[in-house]
């Protein structure tokens, strides 16, 4: 239920190498597209735990230092990073939709943009932004793949799949898939040993806080002739 991602594997392991080869112990790096919390760094059993926005991803050396000095607790003023953020802040904002897509959030029984705010200030502290709509019946891979939603991360956009808009569709259902794609603007986006990694192991683990998963769960198992 997601598709195209922050990738920039070159700097994700330029950036990761950085920071170990500074602080000596192993680092959990996630790459996020959280415009509200552009870097954090903290330490949780013994492995350093960097959120970074993708911006960061292509950071000259200079601003890779630094967060690395700042993560090995080297005193240092962040006047590179700041510089770099203000430099990047285009990046950092939603980006202009496509005139030419249409944005519809409101269903004949379900309205996305309601369902969306409720989410967002419930699970997010609103801290989300993005431009949600239903997807065209009969656009996108969603109906060949089953997707029921997906976050495009160059866009901004959250798409939903128009078959959840019906009355036999209760609202938990479509607030959760709403969920799962914000959660991927969130967390961001994790590598592997090999691949790029969206759904990591806590990814569903936040998953599983949606007020509502394990009924989540059941419907669609025992529902699934409604999903198409
Ligand atoms: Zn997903």
């Amino acid at each position: 239920m997601y598709d195209s991602g922050a990738g920039n594997a070159d700097g994700f392991d330029r950036l990761k190498r950085c920071i170990e080869k500074a602080v000596g112990i192993s680092t959990n790096l996630t790459i996020t597209d959280n415009s509200s919390s552009l870097l954090t760094i903290t330490t949780k059993d013994k492995t350093l735990v960097v959120r970074a926005h993708k911006m960061f991803l292509t950071a000259p050396f200079g601003v890779m230092k630094e967060i690395a000095n700042i993560a090995s607790n080297k005193k240092t003023k962040n006047s590179v990073i700041k510089k770099y953020i203000k430099d990047n802040a285009d990046s950092i904002k939603t980006p202009p939709i496509n005139r030419k897509r249409t944005v519809i959030t409101q269903g004949k029984f379900h309205d996305l943009r309601e369902m969306f705010d409720a989410v967002n200030s419930t699970y997010f502290g609103g801290s989300i932004s993005c431009v949600i709509t239903w997807a065209r019946r009969s656009s996108m891979g969603f109906a060949k793949r089953r997707r029921l939603g997906a976050y495009n991360s160059e866009l901004g956009i959250i798409t939903i799949n128009p078959v959840l808009d019906k009355p036999l569709i209760p609202r938990y259902i479509v607030e959760y898939i709403i969920y799962h794609e914000m959660l991927h603007i969130g967390v961001g986006v994790r590598r592997g040993k090999n691949k790029r990694s969206v759904h990591f192991r806590e990814f569903k683990e936040l998953e599983r806080q949606f007020k509502d998963y394990e009924a989540v769960v059941s419907f669609i198992k025992g529902n699934f002739d409604l999903f198409h």
